[in-house]
């Protein structure tokens, strides 16, 4: 019940991912990897996550990637 109550608000509660990913020139593009253009896949439940190199860590929650998406256009606007 709190695991499933975890898995909703932040996506999943495991912590054994793939080693990351990077997609840029790949032909598949997974929603995860849209992000940072890295994404990891959790080994126990098989979803996927941005991962973000500069700071070595997956990005899980739903907050962290929409930090992720206002940086991103702010240094797109800059
Ligand atoms: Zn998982």
């Amino acid at each position: 019940m709190i695991a499933e109550l975890f898995d909703l608000v932040f996506g999943c509660h495991h912590s054994r991912y793939s080693f990351p990913v990077t997609i840029r020139g790949s032909a598949r593009r997974p929603q995860a990897g849209a992000l940072t253009g890295t994404y990891v896949a959790c080994l126990d439940c098989g979803k996927e996550f941005p991962y973000d190199w500069q700071e070595m860590r997956v990005i899980t929650s739903r907050t962290e990637r929409q930090e992720y998406g206002a940086a991103l256009a702010t240094k797109h606007a800059g």
